[in-house]
């Protein structure tokens, strides 16, 4: 038998290519970055891991793991922030919220008394904005197949803004306003050869996929055409959404102007005053060291920039601005803890070795990393350690060798079963995300401010896992 492999063994387990570079010390590992962790996540003078000015370990010790931590003071200054640079690049520019990045009734009230708006896109989404008692006007209604209830819910409750996806739904939405008596406005979602992810963006001049209309094809005249043949439609803006976790403000920008550009061809060729332009979400956060997401101010005023050059050139008036960030408002805003079950490690061949940390959760609570191979931040969240760091991947319970949360990260050696680690920025497309796979129940979701929590949603049991059975 070796000695134990959390002694002289360290150096030999493999970093690949992409890991992360070894901290120079455990204090740096044990560090937590501002731009990554939440608003008030700090250290004890134990070393304990506090947020909202509370310990995790005592959120824990009474909700159980895995948890999610929500700060909502981090959440509400994400919020307020989007809204105020808006705001001052344009006076009448709207937030929207994307709800699907993490949605509760707590989270619609919490977005309504920032004066933010709410992108729902689906019936569900609707719902839940309602039941928190959001006003029909302050909803946007996304979605690429709703349904004819869902269509007629919303125009029901008076949603103020349908983003119409098909020719059909045109139809649908016009049907379900007219029997109501009511006009509805739309705007028309245009897929604008436009697509941009972190750091990359690929402008062509068509797009295979299956949001939107197309400008290059004709098919978004046909649709604008469409529109304004139905009496209880009102044409009441255009709508673009280039992709997620984006940190390059050159393909808002191209997407920005081809918008604009249309919006004159409306005016000149079709006599439509745009009234809104919408350009979606897809701002970026960081998720580790070195992620460098844009200015919130600086892309206010750029986009606003763009747009009015356009306006300019083409002679018309300058059309109010809308968003619809989602990942990065509640991404930052909340960590998952999760309980820390075996420690092994691997021997690789070649004299190296991979440490496996297995945590109880795992793919239920955060598919993001075997989805779209997400990278995260990870700590140690109980104690301190001076003890030395190992490289380490983090994986969960589920039983699926692609079961990982976080790919490599380095851990003190010491790292023990009953110790709790923390992931950062898990705020967005996590628990949103969650499934019962395995018949694991979806963790909780507990809200922290100034030393006190609340249970925004709370841990499911086992009696929900049968919930639907009616044989069990
Ligand atoms: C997903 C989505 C958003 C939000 O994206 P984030 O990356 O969370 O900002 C906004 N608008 C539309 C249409 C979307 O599909």
């Amino acid at each position: 038998m070796r000695a134990h492999p959390a002694g002289p063994r360290h150096g030999e387990i493999l970093a690949p290519p992409g890991a992360p570079s070894r901290p120079s010390s455990t204090t740096e590992a044990l560090a937590l970055d501002p731009t990554i962790w939440p608003l008030t996540a700090a250290r004890s003078a134990s070393g304990a891991l506090t947020v909202g000015g509370l310990p995790v370990a005592d959120i824990v010790a009474q909700y159980g793991t895995p948890v999610f931590v929500l700060d909502e003071a981090d959440f509400v200054s994400r919020a307020r922030g989007f809204r105020q640079a808006f705001q001052a690049a344009e006076p009448r520019a709207d937030v929207y919220y994307a709800g699907k990045a993490f949605l509760t009734t707590t989270i619609a009230r919490w977005l309504t008394a920032e004066q933010l708006a709410i992108d729902v896109c689906t019936g569900g989404e609707l719902a839940c904005a309602l039941r928190a008692g959001v006003p029909g006007d302050n909803l946007l209604f996304h979605g690429n197949n709703k349904s004819v209830g869902e269509i007629e819910r919303g125009v029901a409750a008076g949603v103020g803004i349908f983003v119409v996806d098909s020719f059909e739904e045109i139809d649908r939405v016009a049907t379900a306003a007219a029997a109501t008596g009511r006009v509805q406005r739309v705007l028309i979602r245009l897929t604008t050869g436009v697509e941009a992810h972190t750091h990359e963006f690929i402008a062509t001049a068509h797009e295979d996929q299956k949001f939107g209309f197309s400008l290059a094809s004709g098919m978004a005249d046909a649709a604008v055409e469409r529109v304004l043949s139905h009496p209880s439609l009102a044409l009441h803006g255009l709508h673009s959404h280039i992709g997620s976790q984006i940190f390059d403000l050159a393909g808002f920008e191209v997407a920005a102007h081809r918008v604009a550009e249309y919006a004159a061809h409306l005016q000149k060729d079709f006599g439509v005053a745009v009234e809104l332009l919408d350009l979606g979400g897809g701002m970026g956060i960081a998720y580790t060291t070195g992620d460098d997401p844009i200015g919130v101010d600086e892309m206010a005023e750029q986009l606003r920039a763009i747009v009015s050059r356009v306006c300019a050139e083409e002679g018309l008036p300058v059309p109010r601005l809308a968003i619809e960030p989602g990942r990065a408002i509640v991404g930052p805003s909340a960590i998952t803890v999760y309980e820390v079950g075996t420690v092994k490690d691997v021997d690789l061949g070649g004299g190296h070795w991979r440490r496996y940390v297995s945590v109880d959760g795992g793919m239920s609570d955060n598919i993001r990393t075997a989805l779209y191979d997400a990278d995260y931040t990870v700590t140690l969240a109980n104690r301190s350690s001076d003890s030395d760091t190992v490289l380490s991947r983090i994986v969960g319970k589920h039983c699926e060798s692609g079961d990982i949360v976080v790919r490599d990260c380095w851990l003190p050696a010491d790292l023990q079963p009953g110790d709790l680690l923390a992931v950062a920025a898990t705020g967005a497309y996590c628990r949103a995300m969650a499934s019962q796979y395995n018949y694991v129940p979806r963790p909780g979701v507990i809200a922290v401010k100034d030393g006190s929590h609340s249970v925004i949603l709370r841990r499911e049991t086992e009696d929900d896992l049968f919930a639907t059975d009616p044989g069990a």
